[in-house]
């Protein structure tokens, strides 16, 4: 299922996205990760990082949003991107979290070339509980989530049941 939302902006329903686990986690942050690529089968290759996840036992997936296709920003002549959260519950640290975040990354292709390139898959680290890391590999909460349509679209579709990380980010 589709929803065309503008112009360039259009909204995909499929089996793990949007998704809602109903089991409570007994792991102690709650993380949420923008996922996003534009190279390739995106759907399939977001797909499989679900269910990698999922049997993943240092991770359960809470929640996931609807996926956003949107244009491209900065390095302008690439296909448009597809877009979307997972809200993930860890005992790792931030760091031990955004290296297994990059693992996955580098298992599904991803290549490191110029800034803003094409992608196969790009996690990024939004929000880990109500923590704020200025370091050299690490910023959290992402530093530009609120400028961006491919981040506060789909946490706009995310269910209501959990949003209490994002409300605290948002001055009212
Ligand atoms: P971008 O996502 O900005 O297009 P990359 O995915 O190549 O670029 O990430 C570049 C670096 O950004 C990573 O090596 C990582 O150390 C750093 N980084 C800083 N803050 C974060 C964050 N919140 N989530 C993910 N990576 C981050
Ligand atoms: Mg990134």
């Amino acid at each position: 299922m589709q929803k065309k939302l503008s112009s360039n902006l259009t909204l995909f329903f499929n089996n793990h996205f949007p998704y809602n686990s109903y089991k409570k986690s007994k792991k102690t942050s709650t993380v949420y990760i923008g996922i996003g690529g534009n190279i390739g089968n995106v759907k399939q290759r977001f797909d499989k990082l679900f269910l990698a996840l999922q049997k993943d036992k240092r991770f359960d997936i809470v929640k996931t949003s609807p996926l956003l296709k949107n244009p491209p920003f900065g390095y302008l002549a690439q296909d448009y991107f597809l877009n979307g959260l997972m809200v993930l519950k860890t005992n790792l640290t931030p760091i031990n979290f955004l290296n297994e975040m990059q693992r996955y990354e580098n298992r599904f292709g991803r290549k490191r070339s110029f800034k803003d390139a094409p992608r196969t898959l790009d996690i990024d680290i939004i929000f880990y509980d109500k923590l704020k890391i200025n370091r050299p590999r690490l910023t959290i909460p992402h530093p530009s989530w609120k400028n961006r349509e491919s981040i506060t679209i789909p946490l706009k579709f995310l269910s209501t049941l959990q949003i209490d990380i994002f409300f605290d980010q948002v001055n009212f």
